[in-house]
């Protein structure tokens, strides 16, 4: 960023430079500009924010071509009234903070919570708090478009906490979240805000826990609850979760719950809420239909919207390779090999493909760990765990498993399948790069994939380099430097306790009289002795994939390419001469296809939350233009068939039926 400008805008910042936080929210030093009713606000969250009177072109130029930073918040077609009101809470945030502790205490927040923040070692808000923070201290509604990793989960949670009424027993506060995981994530980082303020209280809800578990909880009292669309509205049906008393609801990764089928469940809810209440929608990208949501059930949102796809693009580096897909496999070790890093994220797109993955990689000695439907949910948070403090280096995912996934150390992202769409290749790469870490994405194309590229490069506005599979040279480099790197880490931090390390010096000694060698020649033989007999380089062409025996023809490599769900099928035929389900499945038909834009995050969303099948149950999903096919296990009770023949999709009621009956 641009100090001097810095300076000039926000000239009358009372205290001094910001504490250097990790390096993605370094960038909130760049001042944030909100546009509201053509004055410019400048620093909304500094205590002395200056107020100018740009021409209206400038307010326009701030919006829409970001800096450097590449942020700019516009708050477009507020009313009067909010202006004098932000100016109001500026100067109340004056009044309060005249010895600022962090620069979130210019928010206004309470003690409590600024202390709750310095325990985390949050020192500065993100640009996306900076912005919205003070909006909902008013109780204003909100609409944030953000991509992940902005800081989101502060931006509603502290201004959120700030209002709670001590004293009110029934929940104040709902946040839905697309998944059971983001539900507990954010019910945690409430909790960490929350630390030293007395009697707050926070409930996950989600489907697959404990539900008699939950009423106790609930009839103790309550005061936010976090929970996923689905197991919320069975609480509210029942009356077990009485929102006659909300104040505020958030929709967090509102686009997430879209793509997974919960938008219906979520209007619902709107419907069901106090007409007195705030409502706060969070979103990476902006659908119509979430547009429609925010037009429909906001009163006068602010908008915020931060833009930030230069960094990200500069945070991460993007690159694709293309590859046969029986080739895909050793492809990857060797990318692997070559630009493998401290953490790795292989998306997959079925849950098949994500265990022919792990075992390959596992019988070339990583430490790897799945991610799909079928992992239960237990067992998914030890995973997390193991991948977050590095007992666990590989982890191989579908994009259901890995929503909201947010671990900081992944330092590479490999869509090891094409991703569904635009939105979807922004999600998983948005797991590398996080914390203001840099981060790297390499995206697998087979060549009929290749016309996908321009797509997804829109998607993010930049472009995806090409790259070349790591031919031998560049892996036999890699090679020699983690050995250099493993010998300088082993020297500085020896394995072995002192006793043991006298015995080997021992062996040392012994070896060099009785061979009367040099220490050099010594350190070699040891150094071999390392390689466990493994050969320290690859033989061979320098290029690979160039005319190798038994490259496929481009007919088999149709054959194994598994783009068919991304195209519409006309041809009744074809989904019959396809591969049929596995043995213990049994396949569906439902009518809802292409024509209808759903996607199969919307079936296997809105099957696995109404009708009580786990989401590992669910197979191959197949769509055609009218209608999709969909796996199930065999033997499904009548019930649950009549609950799914029922249950609606996009809109549509799926109307199921058994194929070939
Ligand atoms: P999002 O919901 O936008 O994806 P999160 O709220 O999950 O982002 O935040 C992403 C990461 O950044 C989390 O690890 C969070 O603890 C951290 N973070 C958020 N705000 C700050 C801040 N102001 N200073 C430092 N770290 C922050
Ligand atoms: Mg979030």
């Amino acid at each position: 960023m641009s100090k001097g400008k810095a300076a000039r805008v926000q000239g009358t910042q009372s205290h001094g430079p910001l504490p250097a936080c990790v390096e993605g929210f370094t960038r909130l030093q760049h001042p944030v500009t909100q546009s509201i009713d053509g004055s410019t606000l400048t620093g909304a969250a500094d205590s002395q924010a200056a107020i100018e009177q740009p021409c209206q072109e400038d307010v326009l130029s701030s919006a829409m071509a970001p800096q450097d930073g590449g942020i700019s918040v516009a708050i477009p077609e507020a009313d009067v009234s909010t202006d004098v009101e932000a100016e109001q809470a500026i100067a109340v945030s004056e009044a309060e903070t005249a010895l600022p502790v962090s620069a979130f205490a210019a928010f206004g927040l309470r003690r409590e919570l600024l202390e709750g923040l310095a325990a985390i070692g949050f020192e500065e808000p993100s640009p996306i708090q900076k912005a919205a923070i003070p909006e909902l201290m008013l109780g204003r509604d909100l609409v944030g478009q953000a991509q992940t990793g902005t800081g989101k989960t502060a931006a509603f949670g502290l201004p959120l906490l700030e209002r709670l009424d001590a004293g009110q027993r029934t929940p104040q506060v709902l946040v839905l979240t697309p998944t059971r995981e983001l539900a507990m994530q954010v019910a945690e980082a409430f909790n960490s805000y929350a630390a030293c303020m007395k009697g707050v209280k926070v409930l996950p809800i989600y489907g697959g826990a404990d539900f008699r578990d939950q009423i106790q909880h609930l009839r103790r009292g309550v005061q936010i609850v976090v929970g996923t669309p689905g197991r919320v509205m069975d609480h509210m049906r029942q009356g077990t979760l009485d929102l006659s008393g909300l104040r505020s609801l958030v929709l967090d990764e509102a686009d997430e719950m879209l793509r997974m089928g919960f938008i219906d469940d979520v209007k619902w809810v709107l419907e069901q809420l106090p007409a007195e209440r705030q409502v706060v929608l969070f979103s990476a990208t902006m659908p119509t239909e979430i547009r429609r949501i925010s037009q429909n059930y906001l009163k006068d949102p602010a908008e915020v919207t931060i833009r930030q796809k230069a960094a990200d693009g500069r945070r991460i580096r993007q690159r694709h390779l293309v590859v046969n897909g029986p080739q895909k496999l050793e492809a990857l070790e060797r990318v692997l090999e070559a630009e493998g890093s401290e953490g790795v994220i292989i998306f997959a797109r079925t849950k098949a493909i994500t265990l022919t993955v792990a075992e390959s990689l596992e019988q070339h000695g990583y430490d790897v760990a799945v991610l799909n439907g079928d992992v239960p949910q237990t067992q998914r948070e030890r995973t997390i765990e193991r991948l977050r403090d590095g007992r666990v280096n590989v982890l191989v995912a579908t994009d259901v498993a890995a929503r909201g996934l947010d671990v900081d150390r992944i330092g590479l992202v490999i869509n090891y399948d094409i991703p569904f769409d635009g939105e979807a290749y922004v999600h998983r790469i948005g797991r590398t790069g996080r914390a203001g870490r840099s981060g790297e994405a390499i995206l697998f194309l087979t060549p009929r994939e290749r016309r996908f590229l321009g797509g997804l490069e829109r998607a993010v506005n930049q472009p995806i380099d090409a790259m070349e599979v790591p031919g031998n040279a560049s892996i036999n480099q890699h090679r020699l430097d983690r050995l250099r790197q493993k010998l300088t880490t082993t020297l500085q931090q020896p394995v072995c306790n002192p006793e043991e390390r006298a015995l080997l010096g021992e062996i040392l000694q012994r070896v060099a009289q009785e061979q009367s060698c040099s220490p050099d020649q010594l350190a070699l033989a040891a150094l071999e002795l390392g390689l466990a007999g493994k050969p320290l380089l690859l033989q061979g062409e320098e290029r690979w994939g160039q005319s190798r025996p038994g490259a496929p023809t481009r007919e088999r490599d149709r054959d194994r390419d598994r783009g068919g769900e991304r195209r519409p099928f006309n041809d009744r035929n074809q989904e019959r001469s396809e591969d049929g389900p596995e043995d213990n499945m049994e396949r569906f038909r439902i009518e809802v296809g292409w024509r209808d834009r759903v996607k199969p995050g919307n079936i296997v969303g809105a099957i696995a939350n109404e009708s009580g099948l786990a989401g590992r149950s669910i197979g191959k999903i197949r769509i055609f233009d009218a209608h999709s096919t969909v796996d199930l296990p065999k033997g499904m009770p009548d019930d649950v068939f009549a609950d799914l023949r029922r249950l609606r999709v996009m809109n549509k009621e799926l109307q199921i039926s058994r194929l070939g009956s």
